[in-house]
Parts: C-alpha cells; structure tokens; sequence
C-alpha cells in the first residue's frame, strides 16, 4: 500500500512517517527518529495547502 500523496493540512514529512513502517523499522527499539522528534519539538515547517491540490 502506497501512502505517498499527503492529504491537505497534513505535513508530508509526519504524514510519511505515520503511514510508512519502513521509515522507523531501520530505527532501534528505543532510538528516536530525528525528524519526528524535530517536529515535535519544533512544529512542521510545511503542510500541504488545503486548496491547492489537483487530487480532489
Ligand atoms: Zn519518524
Ligand atoms: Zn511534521
């Protein structure tokens, strides 16, 4: 299953992280993933436009 189009509102980078298990797999059992916890901590930079979108 292909999760690779963020719905709008979402942060591609979340969204992916969310949906796609390989990601974290590579992880260790109690290794944090960088780019979660960067967002966590610091907000998502990006989120898909609501309106923009040519999927709808
Ligand atoms: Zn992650
Ligand atoms: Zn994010």
């Amino acid at each position: 299953m292909a999760a690779s189009q963020t719905p709008p509102g979402q942060c591609p980078q979340c969204w992916e992280h969310a949906h796609n298990p390989r990601i974290h797999r590579k992880l260790k059992a109690r290794e944090d993933c960088k780019p979660c916890l960067d967002h966590m901590n610091n907000g998502c930079p990006y989120l898909v436009p609501k309106t923009a979108s040519k999927w709808w």
